[in-house]
């Protein structure tokens, strides 16, 4: 009898912007190990317009420049990156009919309009999706009762009694050219033509020089010198915002520049004692952020707490300016309001304040504060950041009590003890002694005049937008109002 030579499998690893490495990679180990392999990525209007990047340019500038590195780090391995414009719904399928691709293979993300995205896709060819965003599948974590979990404590627990991650994947050694075929389709018939990543000044971004490198090897190297270097003193700096002491991997996290099993198990061989368990439940939170949006799609247009729902949040542009240009008065929060913007990067203590701020001391709702995130952080991500701002206005899943409002004055003081945070990013205020520095309104003028600040004076630093005591108590008394109401 004949031996029949079947043609070999054909895959199209579809890359879609939160999984931009080759190590670790279960989709692309897969279509390795199976066959033909056609490494791709699609320029979605959806993030790739002109008028919608420019909407996240730090993101995107850390995006391209790891877009970047991941088609130098396939071809070093023998295949390349095939680059597309057009809408993914559309394109991936006809793609795959068009190459005459067997399957089509990806990472799954989490968010609703993902997942509805690869519905679309999976009804028009066939779409497999594997795990590698998060370190347990979403959706496999449940309470004794079979429901999601909605504290992080019992969450975390229940991981680490239950869930050992597995080791990360080695890279390919090397991977098979794409067909030539393949590379052939494009620009005939009604395939579009290959196209090269836009550069950030073809979609009207300027360059940021502040902001963290992206790229897998970048990646790489801030988790070496975090394990290196502040890692084993994790739990004691984690909090100070003046302090390099965390491991500023969450931008690669969000673009899986580096996959998490791989920083899980970095992390959890390299340290010990309480930096281990603080680090670990630090990569926890954001595995209980990712499995709650998960289970609860709606929390992106919904508090979790059903009584904050209908909260009489204000709109007030003059202090949402204040607030999101850095002139609150408060030297902590306007120092955070000017890394965001300078750096696209804000010290994890420092968002948690300033959050606090807009929302209990402004009274305006944690949605535009979560939107502005979103637009300027690098590692903006939807379900850590809407989990974040939900925890600090009180109304998130296992969020800080609503009466729980902090105290600008004395987080500074505590976070940012010699004053580095706020001299480093509130120019103003660098000669101000240390002693007053977070709340310069309390200095003798005598004092400031020495450090050159003229308080609330045109050009120089601004008295305080709103008293602490007072938006505090206001805040108090709205929240019991509109909270009790809500339970009547
Ligand atoms: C209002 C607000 C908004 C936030 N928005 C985002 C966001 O858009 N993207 C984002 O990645 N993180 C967000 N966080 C969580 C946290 O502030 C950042 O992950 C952290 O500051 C990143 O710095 P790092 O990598 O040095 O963290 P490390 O302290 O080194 O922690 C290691 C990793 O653990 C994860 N992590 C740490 N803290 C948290 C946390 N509280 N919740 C969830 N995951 C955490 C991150 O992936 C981080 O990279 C937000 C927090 C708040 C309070």
């Amino acid at each position: 009898m004949a031996l029949r030579i079947l043609p070999p499998v054909r895959t199209l690893v579809w890359y879609r912007g939160k999984d931009l490495r080759v190590a670790d990679h279960a989709p692309l180990r897969d279509a390795a190990a199976s066959g033909e392999v056609v490494p791709l990525f699609v320029l979605d209007p959806y993030f790739f317009a002109p008028e919608r990047a420019r909407e996240l340019p730090h993101r995107m500038q850390f995006l391209l420049e790891s877009l970047t590195a991941l088609a130098a780090n396939l071809e070093h391995l023998g295949s390349r990156l095939v680059i597309v414009a057009g809408r993914a719904v559309d394109l991936v399928p006809r793609l795959a009919r068009a190459l005459r691709a067997d399957r089509v293979v990806a990472q799954r993300w989490c968010e609703p309009f993902a997942r509805e995205r690869d519905r679309r896709v999976a009804a028009a060819c066939k779409l497999e999706l594997f795990e590698g965003e998060t370190l347990a599948p979403p959706g496999s974590l449940r309470t004794g009762a079979g429901t999601p979990y909605g504290v992080f404590t019992p969450f975390s627990r229940a991981f680490l009694g239950g869930v050992s991650p597995a080791p990360p994947l080695p890279t390919p050694r090397k991977l098979p050219p794409v067909p030539p075929d393949v590379l052939a389709a494009f620009g005939r018939g009604d395939l579009p033509r290959l196209a090269a990543p836009p550069t950030l000044a073809d979609l009207g971004i300027t360059r940021n020089p502040a902001l963290q490198p992206g790229g897998e090897r970048a990646a790489r190297e801030r988790l070496k010198a975090f394990l290196n270097g502040p890692g084993p003193r994790y739990h004691a700096l984690r909090d100070r915002m003046d302090l390099p002491g965390t491991s500023r991997l969450s931008a690669d996290l969000k673009f899986g520049t580096l996959s998490i099993r791989t920083v899980w198990h970095a992390a959890a061989d390299a340290l010990a004692g309480d930096a281990r368990t603080r680090y670990l439940g630090e990569l926890l939170w954001r595995e209980f952020a990712h499995h709650t949006l998960w289970d609860r799609p709606t929390l992106l247009e919904q508090p979790f707490r059903p009584d904050f729902v209908g909260f009489p949040w204000r709109d007030d542009a003059t202090l949402w300016d204040a607030w999101a240009s850095g002139h609150t008065g408060y030297p902590v929060i306007d120092a955070a309001a000017r890394q965001l913007l300078g750096e696209g990067f804000v010290h994890n203590r420092a968002r948690m304040i300033t959050a606090s701020f807009l929302t209990k001391h402004l009274l305006i709702s944690f949605r535009r504060g979560e939107a502005h995130y979103l637009e300027w952080l690098t590692d903006g991500d939807w379900a850590q950041n809407d989990a974040g701002w939900q925890w600090s206005a009180g109304c998130g899943c296992d969020a800080q009590p609503y009466f729980r409002v902090f105290n600008p004055v004395t987080q500074g003081q505590r976070f940012d003890p010699e004053g580095a945070y706020v001299r480093r990013w509130v120019p103003e205020l660098a000669r101000v002694p240390t002693r007053w520095l977070h709340a310069p309104w309390t200095a003798p003028p005598l004092e400031l005049a020495a450090a050159g600040v003229r308080l609330g004076k045109a050009g120089s630093y601004p008295a305080p937008i709103v008293d602490h005591a007072v938006a505090r108590a206001r805040f108090l008394a709205l929240a019991r109002a509109h909270l009790g109401a809500s339970k009547r």
